[in-house]
């Protein structure tokens, strides 16, 4: 408890803006107009939570929502939300029944068909379906040999009305390269596998291929709907471009308060391995947040924000905390809060990643369940009737 009597700050805690989920998806929706956007919410939506980030993408005119996951999917379903679901990931465990009940549509690369149409047939419901086209990936999807059988088939199913065809779909590689050609060749093949499946008959409303970076960059693969998870965090997709000059606001704010603040002698050795020694005497602020709670172990040099000042961490991150230099005339105290990325700070997700050599999609969806979820703004984007 604080001393002042107030409410304690705190110790660590994820702040996740609602009203920016909302308002990223309102942006992203004007630059694909008329497309339609499906609002990715796997992964716990990205580290936010995926019910918040689902409700709050809806609010932002979201038109669907994704899952890999059928799992994720019932989950949405369990919480009341009745939008239109894809989930587009499956094993031989995944529940399609389950799925046809709650009326979840469902990707299809291959395989998945045979089992799909026989659920649907011991339910005597149609499943809703979207084949999925590898058209250069190398991941899920159906090859380009095998696209002409996956097509008669799933032609031979609608006719027996145990699916319907709502989708087609693909999914890009290098989007976030915008400039890259590889782009242009899946295109070229998803437009060729579209005509293959008309000249089946098959004619679905949704055909689908961009992701953020293609949503943001590539007018070209917007078709009837784009899929996009990281820009509705407000994160950028691009390593050259900030998520501020694409209008995206973040949405998760990583915060908590110095547990240690201490003066040290020249030739201190920091954190297991003892891979880093200060020079000069110098102060040490220590951050209670490690790889336990996401915070990755190869982050060097990565920034934090105390009394408005950046400052970066020395030494190797530890299950449950790092240590910044503070440098030797720095104001900084024990129970200053540190913000690690987001809010106000000028600190982003993305420099993490530069810092930890990966990307801000990593960085945000492995913040862990230790660090609680604190989601702010939630009113603005809740129907009026659910706000007395
Ligand atoms: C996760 C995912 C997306 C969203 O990608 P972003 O780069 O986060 O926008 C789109 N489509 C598929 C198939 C995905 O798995």
């Amino acid at each position: 408890m604080s001393s002042s009597g107030g409410p304690a700050a705190p110790e660590r805690t994820a702040i996740i803006d609602a009203a920016a989920i909302a308002q990223n998806v309102g942006t992203i929706a004007e630059y694909v107009r008329p497309a339609k956007v499906l609002a990715a919410v796997k992964a716990d939506g990205y580290g936010h939570g995926m019910l918040t980030a689902a409700r709050a993408a809806l609010a932002g005119g979201a038109d669907w929502l994704g899952t890999a996951h059928v799992a994720e999917a019932l989950q949405l379903r369990d919480a009341g939300i009745d939008a239109p679901v894809l989930a587009w990931l499956h094993t031989r465990q995944t529940d399609f029944a389950a799925a046809i009940a709650a009326h979840i549509d469902l990707g299809v690369s291959g395989w998945e068909l045979t089992e799909i149409t026989a659920a649907a047939q011991r339910l005597q419901s149609p499943a809703r379906i979207h084949l999925k086209i590898d058209t250069g990936l190398g991941r899920n999807g159906s090859t380009l040999d095998q696209w002409p059988a996956l097509i008669r088939q799933a032609q031979w199913a609608q006719e027996e009305g145990l699916i319907s065809v709502v989708g087609i779909f693909t999914h890009l590689a290098v989007a976030d390269e915008p400039d890259r050609r590889d782009t242009d060749q899946q295109l070229e093949t998803f437009r060729a596998a579209l005509q293959t499946a008309e000249d089946h008959g098959i004619v679905p409303d949704l055909r689908h291929a961009a992701n953020t970076p293609a949503a943001l960059s590539r007018p070209d693969a917007h078709f009837d709907m784009v899929r996009v998870g990281v820009g509705i965090y407000g994160q950028s997709p691009f390593a050259d471009r900030s998520a501020e000059s694409l209008g995206l606001v973040p949405a998760m704010e990583l915060r908590t308060t110095l547990a240690n603040v201490k003066h040290v002698p020249a030739g201190q050795g920091i954190s297991y391995g003892l891979t880093h020694r200060v020079d000069t005497p110098t102060t040490l602020g220590l951050v209670p947040l490690g790889y336990a709670d996401g915070i990755p172990r190869i982050a060097v040099g990565a920034p934090v924000l105390i009394r408005g000042r950046r400052y970066h961490s020395v030494g190797r991150v530890a299950m449950d905390q790092f240590v910044v230099d503070l440098g030797t005339d720095t104001e900084a105290q024990v129970g200053d809060e540190v913000t690690v990325f987001g809010g106000d700070s000028g600190i982003s997700a993305a420099e993490w990643g530069a810092a930890a050599q990966t990307i801000n999609y990593e960085v945000i969806t492995r913040i862990g369940a230790r660090v609680p979820r604190e989601v702010i703004n939630e009113s603005a984007v809740q129907p009026a009737e659910a706000l007395q």
